[in-house]
């Protein structure tokens, strides 16, 4: 009997996952099997709302597998361990996997494949965790590689794509019990609003979003509030939803257009981590010596919402309520913690990676680097030094966004929203929000931070 193992990593799905259609197809049996790595769930970059939404994510897997005939074995602990185990006890023919581009899963696939070939397992790798199958075939004319946005996508767009993937009609599994699920839940730092995961719900927000939001993405993907973005990062984080389904579903309209290149984005952001992987560092070598700082105060008032700032304050505290937050809010932080306070972007970079239910080394460490005008995709450093004010009355006109997560300044009027400070101690009173008391005073003086910054950037641009 011809036996496999799906090995599911961050590809929680059935629908449209390569892999492991494959691995129905060309065996007799197939233990799906899902490793839990200590690595992931407690080390440095790990996170309580992921690990939750990891774990949500394994129930939903299961019973699709079960619906199917089968199960998923859950095992923890070394690698090495679990497949000497299970081929000793079911002589496996071949292990399937969807490829992935982290230094993390490329070290970790690069020790698989030694071990399978000292067991004569065949490793079999399949595409499915980005929209286009081969990173390697998007290159420039001069066969280098981009490192600039648009180009790049007017290369992917044009990639040919490969048909999704069935979810098979059945499958066997041998009967292998289960160790018990050990995943690292603090429930103190567990936000209380997280999205539920699951390929289940991951299909269903998909559906509500073509329904809803879809048709004015390009119009309304930048307003703060109303929930009008697809909200689908965490579910394709964890591959409990396939990018390329995603797109398979979009037309050519403007809408579908724009959202196309969001997910390009996250192919792009991919794209960068394979070939340039030393991602600690600022991409722009000579931003290598910019002189960050690292002042606690500052960054605690940052990660707690109390910059005095409440466009900045509203999407740090939508990131500790739900986990995640709005893109336009992420930029504007963003620019904030690294343009307005000069602290280090990995600072900003380490508490996303703790807090968010989508975080993802690619994706936030290309965005934490574009935003702080280190990373790819240069620009001059004042067109991504964001003004609070000016954005928040762009993208959060009527404040709802703001007072949502801001509730202090439930009764301010709009007038002094973007710096309830300018009130009069009068005017405090009158609406429920004394300075200093109620909500704290600005931290920083934008147009001073803005100056100084500038000419920081500039220093270094002149000496490189
Ligand atoms: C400082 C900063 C850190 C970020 N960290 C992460 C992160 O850890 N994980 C993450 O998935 N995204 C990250 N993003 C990108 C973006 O903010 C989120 O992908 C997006 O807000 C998710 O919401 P959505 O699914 O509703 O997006 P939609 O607007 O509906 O977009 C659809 C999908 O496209 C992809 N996408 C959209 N924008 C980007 C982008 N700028 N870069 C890469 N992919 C994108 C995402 O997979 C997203 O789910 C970060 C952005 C910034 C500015």
């Amino acid at each position: 009997m011809k036996t496999s193992v799906m090995w599911f990593r961050n590809d929680l799905r059935v629908l449209d996952n390569p892999a492991f259609f494959e691995s129905v197809e060309n065996s007799d049996q197939v233990i799906p099997l899902y490793i839990i790595d200590a690595n992931l769930t407690q080390g440095k970059n790990s996170s309580s709302n992921r690990n939750k939404f990891l774990l949500e994510s394994l129930l939903d897997l299961d019973k699709s597998l079960r619906d199917l005939g089968g199960k998923l074995i859950i095992k923890s602990g070394n690698i090495e361990d679990i497949f000497k185990e299970l081929d000793k006890q079911f002589n496996v023919d071949a292990v399937y996997i969807s490829e992935d581009y982290t230094q993390f899963s490329l070290k970790r696939d690069e020790f698989a494949k030694s071990l399978f070939k000292k067991l004569n397992i065949k490793f079999r790798s399949f595409p499915g965790r980005l929209t286009v199958n081969n990173l390697d075939e998007i290159k420039t004319g001069s066969e280098s590689v981009y490192k600039v946005y648009t180009p790049f996508y007017n290369n992917w767009v044009n990639v040919k794509r490969r048909d999704i993937s069935l979810i098979p009609t059945q499958i066997q599994t041998p009967n292998i019990n289960n160790d018990e699920i050990n995943i690292h839940l603090d429930q103190n730092s567990i936000s209380p609003n997280l999205q539920i995961g699951g390929e289940a719900n991951a299909l269903i927000r998909l559906n509500e979003f073509i329904e809803n939001d879809l048709k004015n993405y390009s119009e309304n993907h930048d307003n703060l509030f109303g929930n009008k973005t697809s909200k689908l990062s965490a579910y394709l984080h964890f591959g409990c939803i396939s990018p390329l389904y995603i797109e398979s579903l979009l037309d050519e309209s403007e809408a579908s257009q724009s959202f196309r290149r969001q997910l390009c984005w996250r192919d792009f952001y991919n794209y960068i981590l394979k070939f340039y992987p030393d991602s600690n560092k600022e991409f722009q070598h000579k931003y290598i010596k910019l002189p960050w700082k690292y002042d606690e105060d500052l960054i605690n008032a940052w990660k707690m919402g109390m910059t005095g700032y409440p466009i900045v304050d509203a999407g740090m505290r939508e990131l500790k309520e739900t986990g995640w937050m709005h893109n336009r809010a992420r930029l504007i932080v963003g620019s904030f913690l690294t343009k307005d306070l000069f602290i280090d972007w990995r600072v900003g970079e380490s508490y996303f990676m703790k807090m968010l239910v989508d975080g993802d080394k690619s994706n936030n460490n290309g965005n934490w680097q574009w935003i702080a005008s280190v990373g790819v995709d240069p620009a001059p450093v004042w067109r991504r030094f964001l003004n609070p004010d000016s954005q928040q009355e762009k993208f959060d006109p009527d404040a709802k966004y703001i007072k949502k997560f801001v509730p202090e300044l439930n009764d301010v009027p709009i007038d002094y929203i973007s710096n309830p400070g300018n009130m009069t101690l009068e005017q405090q009173e009158k609406y429920n929000c004394i300075i200093g008391v109620d909500y704290p005073k600005r931290i920083v003086d934008h147009s001073k931070a803005r100056k100084i910054t500038l000419d920081i950037f500039s220093e270094i641009n002149k000496m490189s």
